[in-house]
């Protein structure tokens, strides 16, 4: 690399798992970064069905971007809500009016789930996308325990969706039940059914591992329920379009995402599927080599002209890369293409229940093989805002083997994951519960 021209300001819109591994790099290299992000704290999605079912506290799974960038001067914090993209200006509109400029924009604000339409869905289904939506779940459903009669049926829940977060919700529902049956809590589980479109759980997965999913979440008490849509979601019941319904308080939408809402306040972005913006092979938007977009709200094309899947290790590749991209920019040199190195894909069921398909030709693993995968994989997408990642396998270590009936606890977690006692590492949640505004843990 050539000698540096300017001095750069990044402006980071989102400290996701993309954001925070682009403002770290950047922060490595001494660049001025300001990371906006509404929440003061970074979640870590993949976790978040353990936090709703009440096998993490929330706090275990999310952590304060100050205590992440605490060793890098260099990157500013801002916990804002962002208004307004200003692509021409390289520029971010904040909620109170404040307008933040840089040299450099990257566009990192992650997905919203998807109703497509479906009448009542966003009203009265739950998502899971931050660890406030974990932590609004979890306490609906023991809410929902403590005060209904489960030979009624009032526990039983239909989740959206056989992809990976239906399947690992889901898992982890017949889970709960189980132990909560096994605890004497319940007299009978809640009944968990998974509904899909397609004919297959985990429908990008090879048959192999459908079936395998099919008869783990099967075995565990779930009953799937495929080639089946979701006309309406009503407050007691949802519908299905073969004119079927079911009685339920509870429903999870697990059956799609679209780019975040903040997309639509930019102009002079080309949106594509899901909304999402569309980026160069280098990650920029086009006609605008400044800003990039990365990780869950771009649609980043692969090599073989695909748009690449919206996983972990795609947002914190991508974030490393644009990082990458504006440090050769700067020093004189040209950007370079994305190149993914695909970390493969994988799911977990529950307990001794995990399914992976990895390297080039998609080998299937399943048991204890497969997890070894995922912790692989997982350890590395923590290691961004954590660096005691031994902490983390050995929790997920001892959750994987456990016999999970003794384990689930109702309103602490059992098993924490051992990050350390430092007060500076711990994230201020808000749950908004429709009704009031506390903070999470003050149940
Ligand atoms: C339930 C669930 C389970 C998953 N499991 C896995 C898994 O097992 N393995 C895997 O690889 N991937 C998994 N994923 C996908 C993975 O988590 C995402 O691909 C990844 O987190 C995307 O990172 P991101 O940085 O693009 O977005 P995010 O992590 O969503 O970060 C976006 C950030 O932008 C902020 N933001 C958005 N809008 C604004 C605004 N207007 N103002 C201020 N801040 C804003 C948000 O607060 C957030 O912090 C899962 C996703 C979910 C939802």
């Amino acid at each position: 690399m050539t000698e540096q021209r300017e001095s750069p300001h990044v402006v980071v819109l989102g400290g996701g798992l993309a954001g925070v591994a682009c403002a770290h790099r950047l922060g490595d290299e001494g660049v001025r970064v300001t990371l906006v992000d509404r929440n003061d704290y970074h979640q870590f999605q993949p976790l978040l069905y353990q936090v709703a079912t009440s096998q993490l506290p929330a706090e275990d799974i999310a952590r304060p971007h100050r205590a992440i960038f605490r060793e890098h001067p260099t990157v500013r914090i801002h916990t804002a809500d962002v208004a307004e993209i200003d692509v021409e200006n390289l520029a971010l509109t904040l909620s109170d009016g404040e307008r933040i400029t840089g040299s450099h924009l990257v566009i990192a604000a992650g997905a919203r789930p998807e109703y497509f339409g479906v009448p009542g869905a966003a009203e009265h289904a739950f998502a899971l996308y931050s660890v406030a939506d974990a932590e609004r779940l979890r306490r609906h459903l023991q809410s929902t325990i403590r005060s209904t009669d489960p030979d009624e049926g009032a526990l039983d829940v239909v989740v959206v969706g056989g992809g990976p977060t239906g399947v690992e919700i889901a898992g982890a529902l017949t889970e709960l039940m189980t132990a909560l049956v096994a605890t004497e809590r319940l007299s009978k589980p809640g009944k968990i059914t998974v509904v899909d479109r397609g004919d297959a759980l985990l429908g990008a997965f090879s048959d192999k591992s459908h079936d395998y999913a099919h008869e783990r979440l099967t075995r565990q008490g779930a009953d799937p329920r495929l080639g089946t849509g979701v006309a309406a979601v009503h407050a007691d019941r949802v519908e299905f379009d073969d004119g079927s319904t079911i009685a339920t308080q509870t429903v999870i939408w697990g059956g799609g995402e679209s780019a975040a809402s903040v997309v639509g306040s930019a102009t002079g972005l080309t949106t594509g599927r899901g909304g999402r913006i569309d980026v160069q092979p280098d990650l920029t938007v086009d006609g605008h080599p400044q800003v990039y977009a990365i990780g869950d709200v771009a649609n980043i094309p692969a090599k073989d002209g695909t748009i690449l899947p919206q996983l972990g290790s795609v947002a914190q590749q991508s974030g490393t890369w644009a990082a990458d991209n504006i440090l050769r920019e700067v020093h004189g040199d040209k950007a370079k293409p994305f190149h993914y190195k695909d970390k493969g894909i994988m799911a977990m069921i529950g307990r001794n229940a995990a399914v992976a398909e990895v390297g080039r030709h998609r080998h299937q693993m399943e048991g204890p093989l497969a997890f070894a995968a995922w912790l692989g994989v997982h350890a590395m997408l923590l290691s961004g805002a954590h660096s005691k990642t031994d902490a983390f396998m050995s929790w997920a270590w001892d959750y994987f083997d456990r016999d999970h009936a003794a384990t689930v606890e109702w309103s602490t977690a059992p098993q924490r994951i051992a990050w350390g006692d430092d007060s500076a590492d711990v994230p201020h949640i808000i749950v908004d519960r429709g009704d009031s505004t506390t903070s999470a843990g003050s149940n």
